[in-house]
Formats: C-alpha cells, sequence, structure tokens
C-alpha cells in the first residue's frame, strides 16, 4: 500500500513559497483569546509540491464517479452530467456574480432563472415555481408547509394527517412531519401499486395531502392515479406528487395533467447537474394555482422588458433559501434542457425507460421481480432467493464491486425483503447494460458455487467490506497512527 501523506513527511519540505513578510508580524493574541490559540504549532505533513499533488490525485482515483464507471444506483438518477454544463455554468459572468449585485447588472441570470422557471412550468404542466429549495428533501418540506398554510388559510386547522404510501422515499414522512403533520402509511397491493381501498379508508377531513411517488418506488406508474386524485380532492385534501424522479415522465406526461398541487423535483437527478458527496442540489418545488399564493418569496417576475425581484406576495411561507437557491445548478439544468429541446428531452425517458426494461430482461430468470410489472425508468428484484446459499442482497452488492461496477441500491423499497433498486438511466450504452448483466449472472453462479467469495467481497477495492453501524456510530475521520479502521473483513 502507498505510504500516508503523513509517513512521507520530512522536517523542512515544503509545498509552497511565499515571498518573505513585509509588514509587521501581528500578535494573534490581539485577535484570537489566548485561549484558543494553540500550545504547539500544528503537526502537518511537511512534503514537496508534486508529493502533495499525488497525494489528492490519487485520494481522487480512490472515488467511484459516474464520470469513471456505471452507476445503476436506484432512485438517485446518476446519469452522465454533460461537461458543455460545466463550461457554461463557469461563464465569468455567471461565475462571478454576488448575490447582492443591483438587479440591472444581473439581468442575464434572472432572465435565466426566468425562463428555466417557464421551462419547468412547461415540463410538469403547472401553474408556478420556485427554484429555492436547495434539494428533493428541503422542496418536499417546502410543499408540505405550503399545503398548511393552505389549509389554515381556509381555517381547516383540523388536518393534521398526510397519507404516504409504504414505498415512499424516507424524506416523505420525515418532511410531514418535520412540518408538524401526523404521518398515516398506505398500504401497497400485491401489483406494487397504492391499495385504493386502504386510501379511502383513511380519507376524511382530518387529511392535508397524499404524498404519491409516481412512478413510485418499485419503478411502477400509478396507473389509477386520476382515480386517486379524484378521491383526494373529494376529500378537500391535496395531492402532493413527489417528483424527485422525473426521468420517466419528462415529455411523455405532466404532473399537471394528473390533478397534482405540488411536486419537487431535483434538477440533480434528472436534469444532470451534478451530485453525490453531498454537494450543492436543487429541488425546485412546483404548483397548481391553488397553492401559487403561497410560494417562497423573493419572486422573480418580467415586468416592462426588466426581470425584478417581487416581493409582494402576503400569504407566502416566506424564504426557504437564502439569495435565490443554488444558482449554478440552475445554469446546468437550464443548459441541459435548451440543449436538448422538447423532442431531446422525450427522447431521454423513453431511452431511460427502455435501457430499465431490457436490463431487467437480461437478468430477471435470475433475480425475481417480486411486483412483475413492466418497469419505468428503474426496476426492483429481490436477492431473496439466494438466502439458501448464505448469501444476502449486500454480499451481491458488494461483490459487484470487484467487477468493476457501483452497487445498486439495496434494502429499498423496505417493502420488498432482500431488495435490489435498480436504474440504469439513458445515458448508458447497450454494451455497458450487457456487461453489467453478465456480472450480476456470474455472480449468481458464484453465489451458488461460491458463497464465501461473495460474503467476503469486496477483495479488489482499496478498502474492504466496512462495518458501517461502526461507522457511522464511532465516526473518526482524523488521521491518527494506527487509527481504527472500520474493516469486518481483515485488509489484503
Ligand atoms: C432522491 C429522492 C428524494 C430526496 O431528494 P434529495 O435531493 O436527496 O433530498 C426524495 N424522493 C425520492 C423518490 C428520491 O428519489
Amino acid at each position: 500500500m502507498e505510504p500516508l501523506i503523513f509517513e512521507k513527511s520530512r522536517p523542512g519540505r515544503r509545498a509552497y513559497s511565499l515571498p518573505p513578510l513585509d509588514v509587521p508580524p501581528q500578535p494573534l493574541e490581539e485577535h484570537i483569546p489566548p485561549r484558543l490559540l494553540r500550545k504547539h504549532p500544528a503537526e502537518l505533513p511537511e512534503v514537496s509540491e508534486p508529493e502533495l499533488l499525488r497525494h489528492y490525485v490519487r485520494l481522487s482515483q480512490l472515488n467511484y464517479s459516474v464520470d469513471t464507471g456505471f452507476y445503476p444506483l436506484g432512485s438517485c438518477t446518476m446519469k452522465y452530467n454533460p461537461k458543455l454544463n460545466e463550461r457554461v455554468a463557469s461563464l465569468e459572468g455567471f461565475r462571478y456574480a454576488h448575490p447582492l449585485q443591483p438587479q440591472e447588472t444581473v439581468q442575464g441570470l434572472l432572465r435565466l432563472m426566468y425562463e428555466l422557471t417557464e421551462a419547468l412550468k412547461t415540463i410538469t404542466g403547472l401553474a408556478d415555481v420556485s427554484l429555492q429549495p436547495a434539494a428533493g428533501a428541503q422542496g418536499e418540506l417546502t410543499g408540505v408547509l405550503m399545503i398548511r398554510a393552505y389549509h389554515y388559510d381556509r381555517r381547516d386547522f383540523q388536518r393534521r394527517k398526510i397519507l404516504i404510501p409504504d414505498s415512499a422515499h424516507g424524506t416523505n414522512p420525515a418532511s410531514a412531519a418535520m412540518a408538524g403533520f401526523e404521518v398515516v402509511t398506505i398500504r401497497s397491493n400485491a401489483a406494487g401499486r397504492i391499495d385504493i381501498a386502504d386510501l379511502e379508508r383513511h380519507l376524511g377531513d382530518d387529511v392535508a395531502a397524499l404524498m404519491l411517488t409516481n412512478p413510485n418506488t418499485l419503478g411502477i406508474f400509478e396507473r389509477d392515479v386520476l382515480t386517486i386524485e379524484q378521491l383526494v380532492h373529494q376529500a378537500g385534501a391535496l395531492f402532493y406528487m413527489d417528483g424527485a424522479n422525473l426521468n420517466a415522465l419528462v415529455g411523455l406526461v405532466r404532473p399537471g395533467d394528473m390533478g397534482v398541487d405540488c411536486l419537487h423535483i431535483n434538477l440533480h437527478k434528472t436534469f444532470s447537474t451534478p451530485h453525490g458527496g453531498g454537494g450543492p442540489g436543487s429541488g425546485p418545488v412546483c404548483v397548481s394555482e391553488r397553492l401559487r399564493p403561497y410560494l417562497p418569496i423573493p419572486r422573480i417576475v418580467h415586468r416592462n422588458g426588466r426581470y425584478e425581484l417581487d416581493w409582494d406576495a402576503p400569504k407566502s411561507i416566506g424564504r426557504v433559501h437564502s439569495f435565490f437557491g443554488n444558482v449554478g445548478m440552475f445554469i446546468r439544468a437550464y443548459a441541459y434542457i435548451r440543449m436538448l429541446g422538447a423532442e431531446g428531452l422525450q427522447r431521454v425517458s423513453r431511452d431511460a425507460i427502455l435501457n430499465a426494461n431490457y436490463l431487467l430482461s437480461r437478468i430477471r430468470h435470475v433475480y425475481r421481480q417480486p411486483y412483475p410489472e413492466p418497469p419505468m425508468h428503474e426496476f426492483v428484484v429481490t436477492a431473496a432467493d439466494f438466502k439458501a446459499f448464505g448469501v444476502r442482497a449486500m454480499d451481491i452488492a458488494k461483490r459487484l464491486l470487484d467487477y468493476g461496477f457501483h452497487a445498486p441500491t439495496i434494502y429499498f423499497p423496505l417493502i420488498v425483503p432482500e431488495a435490489m433498486l435498480i436504474e440504469p438511466t439513458e445515458t448508458e450504452t447497450k454494451q455497458t447494460l450487457d456487461a453489467f448483466a453478465e456480472a450480476l449472472l456470474q455472480i449468481a453462479e458464484e453465489a451458488q458455487t461460491h458463497p464465501e467469495l461473495l460474503r467476503s467481497a469486496p477483495h479488489r477495492t482499496p478498502v474492504r467490506r466496512l462495518n458501517d453501524a461502526l461507522a457511522a456510530r464511532t465516526l473518526n475521520v482524523a488521521w491518527q497512527e494506527g487509527s481504527a479502521v472500520y474493516h469486518t473483513n481483515p485488509a489484503p
């Protein structure tokens, strides 16, 4: 193993050279309380510039990314992020803009945000959009707060419940609970769709909204959505749709036509802005006429040939993000939408659905689909049948790393035992899909002949299998000599 940067350290080596100080040194005590000052200099590695560079480049190469390989992480839409988006986002006028700049000097940026809003209205068929939320989960919270404001405005204070299917993403119940609602779980039926009888049983004048994901997290389209919408509205509740996974719908189906009142979309999934690693996301929230008055402020408006910020919305829930949201994401999403146009966006959805169906058809005889419906942009299979060999979904996922692939989402959705949620996205070639299918089929063979190979996987990665529960509970990312590593199996 390559020595760590601390082990390469030699006294006096430097990776920088600064000109000599030509101002009188300032005593630190004048600026920092002495009790906060270091007693000894920090023990930093002393290395040359090339060693420092190699250290960081090597670390970056240990990372797996969508730019290095196939990333079938279901419900995450890890598609290729076109590099043109990055070029556009780093144009000087955008890069150096300051959020407090006078509006006259950022007309181009305001126009871009306005036009992105218009594009998202067209795509979703909804009346209006706020770009402020910084992630899907924050879009949900924003939406649920607007739903609360809507009911309070009508003095409908008794609507305390939000109904959420058992297949939903965990952020849905979390967002509803954060906004003070009681979460009620609705069952899925044998076909993997929401159980309408169970929904009807729970609907009443104490329900504020239904939060539905469509296609749901099993990758199945809720084809009774119009019936569902009618039931919800007849009960005086609102219809929230989790649109994080819009990759199956863009250009084909508009949530507005399904009677949706509120929808969040993730620019960092469908609209090809980078994500993962906790980087900035963007979760715009789109609303029907009903919820329009409650949208966050300021709104960007176009008046007399100028783009302006409008704060005049007395019923608004207020701000949910400083300034405008994560503007760099808007630029990338805008570039992507304009580059593809209406036809291109429709093709994205069609190809995403085609790729998912093709991949499923290659592995379905070995990896069972618990709800055998034709999937949309992603699908769920179960590894439960491998339990007979002492192999679990986790072992298959870890073994995939040895084959050079990122693992799919596992153990989600919660209603499928040993679930594997696979989303290939539209940007992969048939050859990549075939290679991934071959790897999965070979691993299925190994499960029967060498199950221990799977149980001790991965074998070829920089670190072996980690004890993630231990790592989460006693996280320690600081290097110390002989510091604990969260391995469950010994290093090679
Ligand atoms: C990704 C996702 C979310 C949450 O989005 P974040 O940006 O991660 O907060 C919510 N619902 C579904 C269905 C998702 O796939």
